[in-house]
């Protein structure tokens, strides 16, 4: 049975027509004191399905969550629909704190959000028990998987809430998990019998794109320029130093980027992050430390300059681009020494042989991704278990790549490999290449690889060609970085069947059309849905948004959705009630900014 109270609070206080999905099941299930692990991609609509239960139950929903820095604006967003939120952290004064706990006791908070390493102090857990829970929400509970990437172990102490609290309802969620990363979760987080919700992991309004490296630094500028120019974007690196010099080159070429890394100072890094989400149009420059839980909905591109280690963390970090559904990109830029790089640090990582296994496999996976000639989309959610159609929305769905046999190729590749070992001798990548074009260098000259009969017999091929054939050999584990390091190359079991001619090799080559055709489909949002006409008004309501945003200390989504401004300058409403019905206009909201929204309307 559906109880009445869940949509009267989602329509009253969130403003928000009708359930989506699988929430009003989610949310009837909390309601009623079930346990619940919820997996809906980023964006999905993963907090309605706490928040509603939390304010329709007796007491008060304790969010647990790693964020720290991301409680004040998420504690201020809930102020502004008029719920009785607050935070415990370390970052609080304790006559804060204290206050904080004076109201949950005395039954005045209807949201309290806790930081998993808080929770578990003697004084937190014996105020909770003092005072009344009416449910425990596990945020971003992919934390307690020691596989996945965002490890926390604060989270594995988090199973004993079941046993201190066996009545209180508990519902975990998270936007990323495979089959294995679920069922780690459960068993973790000692979610037995908890009912398993899992959405669609698809996400048909991101544009997903993976072209091949070569000057990446212009590739990205030159995306930012003809697609997602004044754009809020995001664009992942793998080193501290890289981050630095890519935000530095951005600025130097007129782009608003800041740098955001774990080297950087917290205060840094805090000022960093809230000039992110309350300004307009700048580009974040981070390693994969920035990004978890910042639910900003208007991110309009996503960018990888590096090769992710797993595609588990490639969907998490990409989904955060257009969460508020409107087109965005999801860009990667991979080449050759990616591949090289990995496979070096994979050998080299501290750990176990399972564990470099296990990372190898993920590296393997994310390598096939990018390699694949079919749908990006199909291959994502595959790795998800899911199964979908081609989607009409990825760059191989919209320009296919050429599939080519790369037999000979690769044959002159690993012969050239192999005579260089005959002689005890490895190689990286470039020097392989100039021997196979015949190019006469210093270190051929020095090492007599003149005389090598493979010298020049790739003459047909260039540079960037034969780059492509080495990366996608490296990709299939058909030569391998060598163990010593350097990043030289050797041959592996597999080689064999190729040079031997028993193996046929198909490989994969970028459409040309795709190089020119680069920037002419836009996925800018902008202008999606907006009538010229309504523009004017849309402008003017973003700009009275700005003023009020500012006054209040908050991020301007945080007042209105663009989303929603769009529909008001469409609509037109000219009474508070019609202005009710627009979807994202609550109760509150209609309290506080009705009249000033009106008087925009009226006047245009
Ligand atoms: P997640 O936490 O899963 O990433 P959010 O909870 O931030 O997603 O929700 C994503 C966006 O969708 C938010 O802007 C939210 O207000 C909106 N949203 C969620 N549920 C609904 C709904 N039932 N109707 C309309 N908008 C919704
Ligand atoms: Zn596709």
């Amino acid at each position: 049975m559906s109880d009445p109270r869940a949509l009267s609070v989602l329509q009253r206080v969130f403003g928000y027509e009708s359930f989506r999905g699988d929430q009003q099941d989610i949310v009837q299930h909390v309601i009623d004191g079930g346990d619940a692990l919820v997996l809906m991609p980023t964006g999905g609509g993963k907090s309605l399905c706490y928040q509603v239960p939390a304010l329709v139950r007796e007491g008060t929903g304790v969010v647990v969550s790693p964020l720290i820095a991301l409680m004040q604006d998420q504690v201020d967003a809930l102020t502004e629909l008029g719920v009785r939120a607050a935070f415990l952290n370390s970052t609080q004064e304790w006559r804060v704190a204290r206050e904080v706990e004076q109201a949950f006791l005395a039954g005045e908070l209807d949201l309290l959000y806790v930081a998993p390493e808080r929770l578990m102090t003697d004084r937190c857990l014996e105020l909770l028990e003092r005072g009344r829970v009416a449910l425990f929400a596990i945020d971003e509970a992919h934390c307690v998987s020691q596989w996945g990437h965002d490890f926390r172990p604060e989270y594995l102490a988090l199973s004993m809430l079941h046993e201190r609290w066996p009545d209180v309802p508990r519902i975990a969620l998270t936007a990323t998990a495979t089959a294995a990363t679920r069922d780690e979760i459960a068993q973790r987080l000692a979610l037995d019998t908890a009912r398993h919700f899992v959405a669609s992991f698809d996400r048909p309004n991101i544009r997903y794109r993976i072209v091949e490296k070569n000057e990446v630094r212009r590739q990205l500028l030159d995306l930012i320029r003809t697609e997602h120019a004044g754009d809020s974007g995001v664009v992942y690196c793998l080193s501290r130093a890289r981050v630095e010099e890519t935000a530095e080159f951005l600025c130097n070429n007129g782009i608003n980027a800041l740098p955001y890394h774990a080297g950087l100072g917290a205060q840094v890094r805090a000022g960093n992050q809230s000039r992110f989400l309350r300004e307009d149009g700048i580009v974040m420059v981070a390693t994969i430390a920035f990004g978890m839980g910042i639910d900003k909905p208007d991110v309009r591109f996503v960018a990888h300059i590096d090769l992710p280690k797993s595609v588990e963390g490639y969907y998490q970090e990409t989904g955060r681009a257009g969460r508020d559904g409107l087109p965005a990109s999801a860009w990667l830029a991979y080449g050759l020494q990616d591949v090289v790089q990995q496979r070096r640090m994979i050998d080299e990582s501290p750990g176990d042989e399972a564990y470099r296994r296990r990372l190898g496999q993920q590296l393997d996976a994310m390598l096939g991704l990018c390699e694949t000639v079919e749908c990006r989309r199909v291959r994502l959610l595959a790795y998800f278990g899911q199964t979908i159609t081609a989607c009409g929305n990825c760059d191989v769905c919209l320009d296919p790549p050429q599939a080519w046999d790369g037999t000979v190729a690769a044959q002159k590749v690993l012969s050239a490999v192999y005579r260089l070992q005959q002689r005890g001798q490895r190689y990286g990548a470039g020097h392989i290449i100039d021997i196979l074009r015949g190019k006469s260098t210093e270190r051929t000259r020095q090492h007599d690889h003149e005389s090598l009969t493979v010298f020049g017999i790739g003459a047909d091929l260039s540079d960037q060609a034969w780059r492509g054939v080495l990366r996608q050999l490296l990709a299939q584990g058909l030569l391998m970085v060598d163990h010593e390091g350097y990043g030289t190359l050797a041959l592996t079991q597999d080689s064999r069947a190729v040079l031997k001619g028993e193996r046929q090799l198909m490989l994969r080559r970028e459409s040309e059309k795709k190089e020119r055709s680069r920037g002419t489909q836009r996925t800018r949002a902008e202008a999606v849905d907006l009538p010229p006409e309504a523009k004017p008004l849309f402008d003017a309501l973003r700009a009275w948004r700005g003023e009020v945003a500012k006054n209040h200390g908050v991020p301007a989504y945080v007042i209105f959705h663009d989303a929603t401004l769009r529909e008001i300058a469409t609509a037109k409403p000219e009474t508070l009630e019609d202005l009710g019905h627009i979807s994202g206009v609550g109760a509150r909201k209609l309290d506080a900014y009705g009249e000033d929204i009106l008087r925009h309307v009226a006047q245009g």
